[in-house]
Formats: structure tokens, C-alpha cells, sequence
């Protein structure tokens, strides 16, 4: 087709700019309703033993957003923008008081207790307030701290490790476990890992889905379990979809999974009959 000229390339890529940007402020405006109108709901998966594929072990509280026109949205949709904007620091308070209250109503209706993760982001570290909201809501619901567990991804590291750390210290002394999300994917370092407070190292799922056919990935995936027994953590495989990846996992010695080949995130009343008939 016909090159444009410079002024029209110029005009068509100012409109696009112009849309995306519009596109993103439209989103704002929708994460503030959806946060005052209460159209967040959250799912869980459940994290099983791969010793028997099924007693649940625990749960991860997962992001959904009933949006009024677009359906159930998965957070790849909004969560950036969210961070982005600042507005996952409420979302985020909205997401810990709603998990945390469901383990309590979890408690009460007799279901065996199950520890639930809650994916935190940078952002709620940089806000300061992380610690006293969590010591708020345990005192509330008066839970046990450790059916709750927050899982950070390495991307907090490098940023304000000091401020971050104290922090998750502070947590931790709580008695609330602290996972760390995605490994594999950031930066993290012996000496960083050496310092968090932490119970768990969740292996990414692009590790698992690539160990199968590439020898490379599962020598890097056995190496972190090692380094993660020589470190007293937990293991914690994600998004495991096949048998074969299943095998391949027990028998380098991880202990714990979750992925489709168990189930996909459920609604809450979904999860607690999981875990009746899993436990
Ligand atoms: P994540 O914490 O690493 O969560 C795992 C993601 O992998 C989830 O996607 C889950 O549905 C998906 N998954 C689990 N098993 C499988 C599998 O076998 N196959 C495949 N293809 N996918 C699997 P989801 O729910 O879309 O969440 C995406 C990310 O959004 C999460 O990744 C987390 O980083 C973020 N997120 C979710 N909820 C929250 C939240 O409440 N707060 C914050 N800050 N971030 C959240
Ligand atoms: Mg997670
Ligand atoms: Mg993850
Ligand atoms: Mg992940």
C-alpha cells in the first residue's frame, strides 16, 4: 500500500496515542466505580498435595471483576492499570478484608481450616500501611495468622528492599506466611532471598510448562529445590497441567501445586465443597 506522508503517519499515530490514552483513563473511571459499587469478587484455587494429587492443602484468593458490561474479567485486563494508577492499594485492602473474612465464615461453617494466599502487590508495601491493615483485620475476624499467607512477587525487591523488608518482617513476626510468587521471573538473589522473612518459593508456570520438553528448564527447576530445602522453604509448583509435568515435579521433590490438571480457580461456595470432598 502507499507509504504515508510524515504528517499523515504523524496525524494517525497522534489519534491512536490519543485513543490509547483515553482507552486507559476510561478504565480509571471504571476501577473507581467498580471499587465503590463492589463489583469485585474473588475465586480460589486450590493448592494441592502432589503426593496424592488431592488433599487441599490451601488456597490462592484469585482477582475477578464483574464488570456491568464486559462480563467476569481475569486480572490480565485491569490489574496494570490498577497498579498503575494506584487504585490496587483500595483493591488490595478490599481483596485482604474479603479473604480474610472468608476464612472466618470458612471457620465457623466447620470446614477444615485451609490456609489462603493473597497476592499483594509493590504498591501496598510503598503505601506504608500493610502491617497496621492486616493487624485491623486479624483482629476483627480473629483468625488464626497462619491460614493467611501473602504471596509478592520478586519485582518488590529491588525497589525499596529496606522499606518492603521491615515490613514483611513485621508480617511475619505476626505469624502470617509470606510466599514468594512467580521465581524465577524478577531478579531476586541469594543475598535478597537470604533476608525475607519467608515459608514458600512458588515456581512460575512457565518453568513448569517448559520442563517437559526442555532438560535445561527441569535441571533449573531441580536446582531450585534444592536451594529452596537448604533454605528451609516450601515448594510450591504452579500452574501444572499434565500428568507427565505432575511426575516430573514429585519426583524432584515438590510438595505442593496447583494448575488445571486439579482445578482452575472456583467461586467460594465451589471451593469449600472442593475441600470437603479433598481433605
Ligand atoms: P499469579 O499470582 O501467579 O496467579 C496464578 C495465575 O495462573 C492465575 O491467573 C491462575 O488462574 C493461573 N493459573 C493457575 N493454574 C493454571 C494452569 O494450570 N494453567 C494456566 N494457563 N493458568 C493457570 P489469574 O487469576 O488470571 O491472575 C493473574 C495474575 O494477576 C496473578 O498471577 C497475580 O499476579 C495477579 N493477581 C490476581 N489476583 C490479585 C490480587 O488480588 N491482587 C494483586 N495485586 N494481584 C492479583
Ligand atoms: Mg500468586
Ligand atoms: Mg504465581
Ligand atoms: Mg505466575
Amino acid at each position: 500500500h502507499a507509504k504515508r506522508s510524515g504528517k499523515e503517519s504523524y496525524t494517525h499515530y497522534a489519534a491512536s496515542m490519543r485513543d490509547e490514552v483515553r482507552q486507559r483513563l476510561d478504565l480509571e473511571d471504571e476501577l473507581r466505580a467498580a471499587i465503590r459499587d463492589d463489583q469485585f469478587v474473588l475465586h480460589y484455587q486450590p493448592k494441592v498435595s502432589l503426593g496424592d494429587r488431592q488433599t487441599v492443602v490451601g488456597g490462592e484468593a484469585l482477582l475477578r471483576w464483574g464488570h456491568p458490561s464486559r462480563g467476569l474479567l481475569a486480572p490480565g485486563a485491569f490489574v496494570q492499570t490498577a497498579e498503575e494508577t494506584g487504585l490496587i492499594v483500595p483493591i488490595g485492602e478490599w481483596v485482604l478484608r474479603q479473604a480474610t473474612g472468608q476464612i472466618r465464615r470458612w471457620l465457623d461453617a466447620g470446614l477444615p481450616p485451609t490456609q489462603i494466599a493473597v497476592n499483594v502487590s509493590e504498591r501496598q508495601f510503598r503505601w506504608g500501611h500493610l502491617p497496621a491493615l492486616i493487624d485491623v483485620l486479624l483482629t476483627e475476624t480473629g483468625i488464626p495468622p497462619h491460614l493467611l499467607q501473602l504471596e509478592i512477587t520478586e519485582t518488590i525487591l529491588p525497589d525499596d528492599l529496606e522499606g518492603a523488608l521491615k515490613q514483611m518482617r513485621w508480617i511475619a513476626d505476626r505469624g502470617v506466611a509470606l510466599s514468594l510468587d512467580d521465581f524465577g521471573t524478577g531478579y531476586s538473589s541469594m543475598s535478597y532471598l537470604r533476608e525475607l522473612p519467608l515459608d514458600c518459593l512458588k515456581v512460575d508456570r512457565k518453568f513448569v510448562m517448559d520442563m517437559e520438553t526442555d532438560p535445561r528448564t527441569r535441571h533449573i527447576v531441580e536446582a531450585t529445590v534444592a536451594m529452596a530445602q537448604a533454605m528451609d522453604l516450601k515448594v510450591v509448583a504452579e500452574g501444572i497441567e499434565t500428568t507427565t509435568q505432575l511426575e516430573l515435579l514429585r519426583r524432584m521433590g515438590v510438595e505442593e501445586g496447583q494448575g488445571y490438571l486439579f482445578s482452575k480457580p472456583i467461586p467460594s461456595e465451589e471451593f469449600a465443597s472442593f475441600v470437603r470432598a479433598h481433605s
